[in-house]
């Protein structure tokens, strides 16, 4: 399927000089979305993920779809001063500066297989934020990266030399 009809760019948002992927009508057609959640749990199912960890806020849209259809668990990063119990937290690169993203401690547990799913892969200072949180507990292996979108004009190759690398529409 051609998923790029379903994505739209926007010119300076959030900020002047960002063109901004818009994924929502995406969302608003049931092909396309029905097309994306069986896409990826194909492959949560070929690598034999248990769990799927999702970022706020894109990746909450279509992790719990793939983690039902999948029969895996579903483990949620948030931004810091979102989760109520006692969290593992990591720094990670932004664009400018540094931030922070935060997992629930005993949420992932010895020898899971995970999933990282998110909808856009830019810099993948992001990406490298989750899998260093990912390892920050328990022994867990990272089966698989998935992204709705990936912008590879931003980034180099190292992700996929190291993981199964899984994205849908390419920049
Ligand atoms: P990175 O850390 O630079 O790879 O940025 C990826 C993160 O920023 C993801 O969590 C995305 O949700 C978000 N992001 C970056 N660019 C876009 C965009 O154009 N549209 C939607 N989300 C974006």
């Amino acid at each position: 399927m051609d998923l790029k009809k379903f994505i739209i760019d926007v010119k300076d948002f959030p900020q002047a000089g960002v063109i901004f992927k818009d994924i929502t009508p995406l969302l608003n057609d049931v092909d396309a979305f029905k097309y994306v959640i069986d896409e990826f749990t194909n492959f949560v199912k070929e690598t034999g993920a248990n769990v799927i960890v999702a970022p706020e806020a894109r990746g909450f849209l279509f992790a719990p779809a793939i983690a039902y259809a999948a029969g895996c668990r579903f483990v949620l990063v948030r931004k810091p001063g979102k989760l109520p119990r006692a969290v593992n937290d990591v720094e990670y690169s932004l664009e400018y500066g540094t931030g922070h993203l935060q997992m629930h401690k005993g949420d992932l547990r010895e020898n899971d297989k995970v999933v990282i799913l998110d909808d856009v892969l830019a810099t993948g200072g992001t990406m490298d934020g989750i899998i260093k949180l990912c390892h920050k507990e328990s022994n867990v292996d990272i089966a698989g990266i998935a992204c709705l979108i990936d912008l590879s004009f931003l980034h180099d190759d190292a992700l996929a030399k190291e993981y199964n690398v899984k994205t849908l529409i390419t920049y």
